[in-house]
């Protein structure tokens, strides 16, 4: 049938995806900007244009996610690739960056150390914000850490003064040089329980599963990273743990437990205890049989 052609206004109206999705997408599949969907919305679309929009929506509408068809998600400001190997940063993480921003302020030179850094975008948005900081950041996913690898080469200063992302290559504090201390240490570690329903729902049903759960009680990454940061903390230094909607309490006593003080957790945008963190006083550990 030789109908009016199709517009962006007509296969928006048309689509059953929420409408800043399907924005999302048909600028994508038009390779257009937003701005560009407004001005050239009556425009006449070809037929290879309306093919590439049916297909994302046929495939958001399948339930894979919009940064993946898309290929970036925005976080803190910064846009960053995404891919099938890496969590999709969420807004809720934000709140982590800029504590550890705040924990960061009046210390020239901060050393950072960020761990399971993902797609990079904690470790690169703090490294951003902080230019003269030193970011170190760990990752045991070979294909994430590629994808961290491009982000952090497109998104910082090819000079800045802190020095390049230091990207490191596997498990927690395992391929850190020995002799390193961090003013701040960070992560978004995998806190979901092995047996979540979550786990098998939306978004998450497509991103790696093991960014997401430890296949356990949610809490053995985060014990594993509270039990080894005192050993890689400067003294005075900080450690900041982003955690599930119900583990702030664990998380704040395996905290108290390994020797942190002030240890307290911050509310995200929805009200949720989300990030947990201390500050670990004393020097790390005298004598040569210092725990990793
Ligand atoms: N915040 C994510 C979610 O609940 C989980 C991220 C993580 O496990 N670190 O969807």
């Amino acid at each position: 049938m030789a109908g009016a052609p199709d517009t962006v206004a007509t296969l928006l109206r048309a689509s059953a995806l929420p409408a800043l999705e399907a924005r999302m997408l048909l600028g994508h599949a038009l390779g257009w900007r937003r701005t560009e969907l407004i001005t050239r919305a009556h425009a006449p679309l070809d037929a290879a244009q309306v093919a590439r929009w049916r297909e994302l929506e046929a495939r958001r509408g399948a339930g894979e996610p919009v940064a993946q068809l898309v290929g970036t998600r925005e976080f803190y400001g910064l846009e960053f690739e995404v891919t099938p190997d890496v969590l999709i940063p969420r807004p809720e993480t934000e709140l982590l960056v800029e504590t550890a921003l705040g924990a960061m302020a009046g210390r020239a030179q901060p050393r950072v150390l960020d761990l399971g850094t993902g797609t990079g975008a904690i470790a690169v948005a703090l490294a951003s914000a902080r230019p003269d900081a030193q970011v170190w950041a760990v990752e045991r996913s070979a294909a994430a850490l590629q994808v961290a690898t491009r982000n952090a080469a497109r998104l910082l200063e090819a000079n800045r003064p802190g020095g390049p992302l230091s990207l490191l290559h596997g498990d927690w504090y395992a391929p850190l040089a020995p002799a390193l201390r961090f003013d701040v240490i960070v992560s978004n570690p995998p806190y979901i329980a092995g047996r979540d329903p979550h786990l098998g729902q939306g978004d998450l049903r497509f991103e790696p599963r093991a960014a997401l759960t430890d296949e356990a009680d949610g809490l053995s990454a985060l014990r594993a990273i509270v039990t080894g940061a005192p050993a890689w903390l400067a003294a005075g230094g900080t450690l900041w743990l982003e955690h599930g909607y119900d583990q702030a309490a664990d998380v704040r006593a395996l905290l108290t437990a390994r020797g942190f003080r002030a240890v307290r957790s911050e509310r995200d945008l929805a009200g949720i205890e989300r990030i947990s963190g201390g500050q670990f006083a004393e020097p790390p550990h005298t004598g040569a049989a210092s725990p990793r």
